[in-house]
């Protein structure tokens, strides 16, 4: 460890040598003894959205409850905690006091759209609608129309006479950040609000977010902060951003707020310029993929090249029908194609189809004429496929070494493997957890490790970055990146995040159509021309950073906006 660390650091190569020597004084928070401590707390301001960045573990939520006044902060005296004229004290001179005074003076309300949306059936019973039209307070308050704003915007016209109990994960994030979004509130946060969320409605939510800061003069005097982890949507919804670092579950700083560029930008990079401090040993950068931008390989490769006839599925559910539309395509080794498209549109469905999991209907009819031949040629070639699926539940009942053990076991061992996958993806701490106990984002590391570890000639990676933080997330789209290079095999990604999904792309599938109706999977095609169509559908356009190359989306209606917009250049204009 480090030697600050009270616990065993799971990030054994991060060593921060140069901390800050005021931090000791900066203590905002102390769970108890020998556990997690907070250093400094971030500064909203009014009318604008801060950004919260930061590794899993690191303090976000510690001190959103802070902000929202559900916890009074003990400047690390758990054991003789001071009244709230001493901490005003401790506060003194920074925006913080000022905050924190009209914390304890006007009752501030704060209104939290929590982390885990899936619990929230527990809490909260009843009708979609019924629940959203008693909560709007902003209707009445603002005079317009809120309710029938929030429901459009959030897609959720169609689920206001179900009950919560029945949503799905995306439409449980959509219902409570519309439920939040309704309220009058003077501070309003969003912990990790792109979760379950396609990249349209990832897009959408932050036009929601920041929406409450912009339709009256009430606007100007709230507070808006977001946790987020998809780092394309917190850049582009969030007015300034603080950077949290140090060592999971032992401690965490705060930095001083940055411009949002800077900000995020310090993150990726693992160096906090102002204050001269390195925390993570390596800076990440987002190059487009060599072989993208090259085009084809050179001419002494051997490329195993592999196809799929233009198929189509029809799949039924009661009196709802679905039908993908996919049309042929090619894909080699060594490549790696990304899925783009809404929920709803058939992404796992050819996923499934490649697996080898679901048949075409071509298939399926030649089946039934006893056609065997071209029943086999109607559907995806016969490849050894491994699968890591969306929806992650295991059964097993043991460690996460005896499922290693049991279902990888040459690969788990194999230096190449433990360096390459192992390493990078943290497994090492949790060997021997239970499977049953880990959170979601270990059960994501281990899918991962699963998928990888199984021989095959094509991998079928369904959304991966569901649980992982910003960190984990460029860590394991690396490593799946390293695995495919270094395995000369294929990968098929459906990936949501925008940052992830440009790093590992080197070709591109477009869906089409209209979600849970009927769509159409477009053929593998170059990222250019792929990113293109797909963000024109979305009607955004796309920069890269100068410094580390990581996409940015423009504001809409910006000079770049409209001048891509104009030039039909969506994607990379610079
Ligand atoms: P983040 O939101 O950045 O993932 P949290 O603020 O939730 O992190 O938690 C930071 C650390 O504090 C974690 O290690 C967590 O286990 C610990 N922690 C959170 N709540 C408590 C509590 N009530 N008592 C003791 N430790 C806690
Ligand atoms: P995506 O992965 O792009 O979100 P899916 O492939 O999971 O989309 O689903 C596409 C559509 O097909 C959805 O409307 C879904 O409800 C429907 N669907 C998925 N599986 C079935 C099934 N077994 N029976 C009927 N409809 C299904
Ligand atoms: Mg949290
Ligand atoms: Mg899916």
């Amino acid at each position: 460890g480090c030697g600050i660390c009270v616990k065993k650091c799971p990030f054994e190569a991060i060593n921060i040598i140069n901390l800050p020597k005021d931090l000791e004084r900066n203590t905002t928070h102390r769970y108890g003894p020998n556990s997690f401590k907070l250093h400094r707390l971030p500064m909203p301001r009014p009318g604008q959205v801060l950004g919260l960045v930061g590794t899993n573990g690191i303090g976000k939520s510690t001190a959103l409850k802070i902000l929202a006044g559900k916890m009074k902060p003990n400047l690390g005296r758990y054991d003789s905690p001071p009244d709230w004229e001493e901490i005003l004290v401790h506060f003194r001179g920074s925006d913080l006091q000022n905050y924190f005074t009209k914390i304890l003076e006007d009752n501030i309300k704060a209104t939290i759209k929590p982390q885990y949306v899936d619990h929230i059936p527990r809490a909260v019973k009843g009708l979609v609608g019924d629940i959203l039209k008693q909560k709007d307070e902003r209707s009445t308050a603002e005079k317009w129309d809120c309710y029938d704003w929030a429901t459009e915007t959030a897609e959720l016209k169609h689920v206001l006479d179900r009950d919560v109990a029945v949503l799905s994960g995306g439409e449980l994030q959509r219902f409570a950040i519309a439920a939040v979004a309704v309220q009058v509130s003077d501070v309003y946060m969003f912990d990790e609000p792109s979760s379950y969320l396609d990249v349209k409605q990832r897009l959408t939510a932050a036009h929601m977010i920041r929406q409450v800061l912009e339709h009256t003069e009430m606007g100007d005097r709230r507070y808006v902060l977001v946790v987020e982890h998809d780092l394309a949507v917190l850049d582009y919804l969030s007015d300034y951003v603080c950077v949290l670092y140090g060592s999971p579950g032992a401690y965490g700083v705060v930095t001083m707020p940055f411009s949002v560029r800077v900000g995020i930008n310090a993150f990726l990079a693992g160096f906090i310029p102002t204050e001269n401090l390195r925390f993570r040993d390596d800076s990440l950068s987002f190059k487009i993929s060599q072989r993208a931008e090259e085009g084809i390989m050179g001419k002494n490769d051997v490329m195993r090249s592999y196809s799929y006839p233009s198929m189509t599925k029809t799949q039924t559910k009661g009196t709802a029908k679905f039908i993908l539309h996919v049309e042929e395509g090619q894909f080699t080794d060594s490549e790696i194609i990304v899925l783009l498209g809404e929920n709803g549109t058939g992404k796992t469905t050819f996923v499934r189809m490649l697996a080898g999991l679901l048949k075409s209907d071509e298939q399926t009819a030649f089946e039934e004429q006893g056609l065997m031949d071209e029943a086999a040629a109607a559907g995806a070639p016969d490849l050894n496929v491994s699968y890591k699926p969306q929806k992650i539940s295991p059964k097993f009942q043991g460690t996460v070494r005896q499922l290693l053990h049991k279902r990888i076991r040459d690969a788990y061992i194999h230096p190449q493997f433990v360096s390459d996958v192992m390493k990078p993806l943290t497994m090492d701490p949790l060997m021997d957890n239970g499977v049953q106990n880990l959170s979601g984002g270990e059960l994501q590391r281990l899918a991962i490790c699963l998928a990888l570890g199984t021989p095959a000639d094509v991998y079928l990676v369904d959304e991966p970055s569901a649980y992982l933080d910003s960190e984990q997330r460029i860590n394991c789209a690396k490593v799946i990146k390293r695995f495919i290079m270094h395995s000369k095999k294929t990968a098929f990604v459906v990936e949501h995040d925008f940052i992830m999904a440009t790093y590992l792309a080197d070709r591109v599938v477009v869906y089409h159509g209209q979600p849970g109706v009927e769509a159409t999977a477009s053929a593998p095609q170059s990222l250019l021309s792929g990113m293109n169509m797909f963000l024109k559908s979305l009607q955004v356009t796309f920069r890269r950073d100068p410094v580390n190359f990581r996409p940015r989306i423009n504001k809409r209606g910006s000079q770049k906006d409209s001048e891509q917009k104009a030039s039909g250049n969506y994607f990379f204009y610079d």
